[in-house]
């Protein structure tokens, strides 16, 4: 019979992981706190941007192969296998992970199981989670009933999320037994048939993979970053360096594109997270490596709002239109977003910001109401004394700058992505000033 899966937490990873397991035949029950979320979802309406998944949401709550709820006993009489797709933030005021949400849900279902079923923690947790949270389930779970774990770390990627889903680069599964694995190699016999390298480990290899991999391409993002700031400096190409090295097939060129830097729900929180962890077990100086990536990355933004002030004289009442407000193209998501930051940034220094974005302006106005969001890029740029590119949606890098022209008050642009053509730019008649371009300034 096929299996019976229940995900819970319905947010970006969530909601994604839910409609791609009933898009592959399974019958999928989603599970949140949020009754609004929950709502929302089972009207097939995707409270957000993600793009295939609108398309996927709705073929699957039409057909009743992908229902949700916000009841823990239904998911419990329901599920062969429960997926952990809850939040772990940074905590308030600190650098560590709030293992809250993972460990109220885990302890939620475990006692909620009615039925002999395998819980899979797929949110992103410090190392040693999963082992102490396997003893949290047999404290938990019914006499009679057997509740296996198991650790599957995600790697999707916001904007690519539905491909991520479903044809993954690798699946990892840390566990001690071997029905959880076998359970879950049913769950993705799909992409195993398709040959997709499945590395079944421990529980702390599962977890160090996921963290790992952030950290490495957060490390990669401001390795170029930095050289940004030597470029800046002392002039060259920050674009024909990364080319360059990037041509190194032990460096590849991706996550190479100097600009204002990471952000999002993930890799900032993750390298944070590790550090605090590694610092508890002990190792302080382990990981010190990644206070310098955080600080690069974190000094992009200030070179960003740095760049305005100094083409501007005074932000004062000088009208700057904001290109971009999403933490990277393609998403709604503005967690720890660079260029939301650097929007606000330019608000509190008493610039007008419009901003623009195709997709975010909802959930940024949430965050900073006081900016002046609007909904065409034709409406930002009116009257801009200055123009920011902060996020590279392709409607962005395709601008016609001629187009532009007539519409702003000033011709200056500033590119924080690397991605506009200077000799087009300038050839209009723009002064443009690239992140990790030596400048006058
Ligand atoms: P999110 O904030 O979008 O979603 C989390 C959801 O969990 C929310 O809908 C929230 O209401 C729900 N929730 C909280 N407590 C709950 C509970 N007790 N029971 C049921 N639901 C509960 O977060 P996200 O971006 O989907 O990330 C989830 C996890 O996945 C994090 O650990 C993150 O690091 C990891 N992850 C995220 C991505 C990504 O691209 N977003 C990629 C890989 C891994």
């Amino acid at each position: 019979m096929t299996l019976r899966l229940t995900v819970i937490g319905t947010g970006y990873l969530g909601a994604t992981h839910a409609a791609c397991m009933a898009e592959l035949g399974f019958e999928v029950l989603g599970v949140d706190v949020d009754k609004e979320k929950i709502d929302s979802l089972s009207r097939g309406e995707l409270p957000i941007h993600e793009p295939g998944l609108p398309e996927l949401l709705r073929k699957h709550t039409e057909s009743g192969r992908l229902r949700f709820t916000t009841s823990f006993d239904e998911a419990g009489a329901f599920g062969d296998v429960h997926f952990i797709a809850v939040g772990t933030p940074q905590r308030a005021g600190e650098h560590a992970a709030d293992m809250t949400y993972v460990d109220a849900s885990v302890a939620a279902i475990a006692r909620a199981a009615t039925k002999d079923s395998l819980i899979v923690g797929k949110s992103t947790v410090p190392v040693g989670s999963a082992r102490r949270l396997k003893g949290l389930v047999a404290e938990e779970s019914r006499d009679g009933v057997t509740v296996n774990f198991a650790w599957n770390p995600e790697f999707l990627r916001e904007g690519f999320a539905v491909a991520d889903t479903l044809r993954p680069d690798r699946l990892v599964m840390g566990s001690d037994s071997a029905a959880a694995e076998a359970t879950l190699r049913e769950v993705y016999a799909d992409a195993i048939s398709r040959d997709t390298p499945f590395i079944s480990t421990d529980f702390e290899t599962a977890e160090l993979v996921k963290v790992a991999a952030n950290a490495f391409l957060a490390t990669k993002i401001s390795f170029i970053n930095a050289f940004s700031e030597v470029t800046e400096t002392v002039g060259g190409n920050i674009r024909t360096l990364a080319d360059a090295i990037g041509l190194d097939a032990r460096i590849g060129r991706r996550f190479l594109n100097a600009g204002i830097g990471f952000g999002g729900g993930c890799l900032p929180k993750d390298i944070r997270a590790l550090q605090a962890r590694v610092s508890e077990l002990g190792l302080d100086s382990t990981m010190r490596f990644l206070n310098e990536v955080d600080e690069v990355n974190l000094r992009r933004r200030d070179r960003a709002v740095y760049v305005a002030e100094t083409l501007l004289g005074s932000l004062e009442g000088k009208k700057v239109a904001v290109l971009g407000v999403a933490f990277k193209p393609n998403s709604d998501d503005v967690r720890d977003s660079p260029a939301l930051d650097v929007a606000a940034r330019l608000y509190s220094s008493g610039a007008d910001v419009s901003v623009y974005d195709p997709a975010a302006n909802a959930n940024a106005s949430k965050r900073y109401p006081r900016l002046n969001y609007v909904d065409a890029l034709a409406t930002a740029v009116a009257d801009a004394d200055l123009v920011m590119l902060l996020t590279e949606w392709s409607e962005f890098v395709n601008i016609d700058p001629a187009e532009l022209s007539g519409v702003v008050s000033h011709k200056q642009i500033v590119d924080g992505r690397n991605v506009l053509n200077h000799d087009k730019w300038t050839a209009a008649g723009w002064d443009i000033i690239s992140l990790g371009h030596k400048s006058e300034l």
